[in-house]
C-alpha cells in the first residue's frame, strides 16, 4: 500500500556530520511504497540562500535531486529555512508548498504547517516573523553577501527570543485557539506540523467532531523516531525502513 512520508525540524548543518549521515541513509533507505516525501521545515538549522556556495550546501542539495528523480518531494519552509527559494527548488527537484498547505488524499484532509505560525503566545517571536516574512525581506536580504547575511540572521534569532538552544522548554508551544483557527479555515481533521520538538498525537473535538493534532518528531541522536507516515488509513511513527 502506497504510503506518504512526512519529516521536519531536522536541522541540518555542518556542524553536526552524525545528523547529516542519518539524513543520507533516510533518503537512500525509503523503499518504493513510499510514494512521496514531505518536509515540513527545519530541514536546516539555518538557509542565508539558495546562492549559498559552501559544499555542505550543495551535498544536501545533490541528495535530494538523486531521491527527487525517484519518488516525489515536497518542501515547506521552517523558521530557520524560510530564505529557501525558486532556485533551491530547481535544484532539488522539490516542489516548494505554501506555509498552510491543505493536503486532500483518499477523502482525508490533512493540514501541513511548520507550526511556527501557531505559536501566537509568544508575541516577540510573532513580531519578528511578520517582518522577515514579507515578500519583500527575502529579495531585500539576498541583496546583502554570505556574511552580512549570517550576521543578520544570528540578529534575527537574537531579537526574536529564539535560543540556540533546541530544547522544547526553550520553545514556546502552539497556542489551540489557533490550531482550532487554522483546521476550521481549512475544513481540515488532521493538522500535522513540527517545530514545537514536542512530538506527541493528540486528539480533541473540534465542532463536534474528531479531530487529531499530529506534532512531528525532531531530530536528535536519543530520539529513535524520524517523521510519521500515512498509508491513508493510520498514522504510524517512523524509525527508517530497516526498523
Ligand atoms: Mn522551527
Amino acid at each position: 500500500m502506497s504510503q506518504l512520508l512526512f519529516i521536519s525540524d531536522l536541522h541540518l548543518s555542518p556542524r553536526v556530520p552524525g545528523l547529516t549521515q542519518r539524513f543520507h541513509t533516510l533518503l537512500e533507505e525509503i523503499p518504493p511504497e513510499i510514494e512521496a516525501l514531505y518536509i515540513l521545515g527545519d530541514l536546516f538549522d539555518a538557509w542565508i540562500g539558495d546562492d549559498d556556495p559552501s559544499p555542505f550546501a550543495r551535498e544536501i542539495q545533490e541528495a535530494l535531486k538523486a531521491f527527487s528523480k525517484r519518488t516525489r518531494l515536497f518542501f515547506q519552509r521552517g523558521n530557520r529555512d524560510f530564505m529557501v527559494g525558486e532556485m533551491f527548488a530547481r535544484q532539488t527537484g522539490a516542489v516548494i508548498l505554501e506555509d498552510e498547505h491543505l493536503l486532500e488524499d483518499d477523502g482525508q484532509q490533512l493540514l501541513l504547517m511548520h507550526g511556527d505560525q501557531l505559536c501566537t503566545d509568544d508575541l516577540e517571536y510573532q513580531q519578528v516573523r511578520a517582518l522577515v516574512r514579507t515578500p519583500g525581506f527575502r529579495e531585500q536580504a539576498l541583496t546583502k553577501s554570505i556574511e552580512e547575511r549570517i550576521a543578520l540572521a544570528q540578529e534575527y534569532r537574537r531579537r526574536s527570543g529564539e535560543s540556540l538552544s533546541l530544547k522544547p522548554a526553550d520553545i514556546t508551544d502552539v497556542n489551540q485557539q489557533a490550531v482550532e483557527h487554522s483546521m476550521r479555515e481549512h475544513g481540515a481533521s488532521v493538522l500535522i506540523h513540527g517545530h514545537t520538538h514536542r512530538p506527541a498525537m493528540h486528539e480533541f473535538e473540534l465542532d463536534g467532531r474528531r479531530a487529531r493534532r499530529i506534532v512531528l518528531p525532531d531530530w536528535r541522536e536519543d530520539e529513535p523516531r524520524l517523521g510519521l507516515t500515512w498509508d491513508g488509513t493510520t498514522f504510524s511513527w517512523w524509525e527508517g525502513a530497516l526498523h
